[in-house]
């Protein structure tokens, strides 16, 4: 969907609608064929501050412990992300950890705390400009946070080692599950047009 404005184009049609205000579970549908354009955005800075927050906290459980452990044949292995990441370092794909480092941990990390900021800031209606920076650099930060990618390439990895390996998936791996199903939501589920009316709604648009 574009914005342009007070109008909002149908995805399916391509009828230019005119975007009104919504009120809670409201939603918004073309005029023409009736496809949905969107939903209310009031009360989601609150389902917004409890994902990041929780996002936040399973951050922390997928740093703290190893994802996997392997054992093949008696020799024990674990894998857990910092150690993976350092691991690529000493064997001098530079720039492949520093890209790791960057999409795995960095990004991860400040697009759920910048989320919670700006959900906070929204809550109590202070810090309008701080509010809209936080929300471009979320715009910019959505597309590099990478750790779905990673948990699809573990899963992988592990298909191919399960008929002579015995592997036992710790807290972590599910924390990184959680994660990713959570990053989904507040993603690909919730629009970025939907943060800025919320910011619109809340600070009004001059
Ligand atoms: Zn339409």
């Amino acid at each position: 969907m574009q914005y342009i404005r007070d109008i909002i184009i149908c995805d399916h049609c391509q009828t230019p609608n005119k975007k009104l205000p919504l009120q809670a579970k409201e939603e918004a549908r073309c005029a023409e064929c009736g496809a949905m354009l969107y939903t209310s955005s009031v009360g989601m800075e609150w389902k917004i501050l409890s994902f990041s927050f929780s996002a936040l906290v399973l951050f922390v459980l997928i740093n703290i412990f190893p994802i996997v452990h392997i054992d093949i044949a008696g020799m024990e292995a674990q894998l857990s992300l910092i150690a993976a990441i350092w691991e690529l370092f000493q064997r001098g794909f530079l720039f492949v950890s520093f890209f790791a480092l960057l999409v795995l941990e960095v990004f991860p990390f400040l697009l759920m705390s910048f989320l919670f900021a700006f959900a906070l800031f929204v809550v109590s209606g202070i810090e309008k400009s701080a509010a809209k920076t936080l929300l471009l650099a979320v715009s910019v930060i959505r597309r590099w946070s990478m750790l779905d990618i990673f948990f699809i390439s573990i899963l992988v990895a592990m298909i191919k080692i399960y008929e002579y390996a015995h592997i036992s998936f710790s807290v972590s791996f599910w924390a990184l599950a959680g994660f990713i199903i959570l990053e989904i939501v507040l993603v690909r589920i919730v629009p970025i047009g939907q943060l800025w009316d919320m910011w619109e709604r809340r600070y009004g648009v001059s």
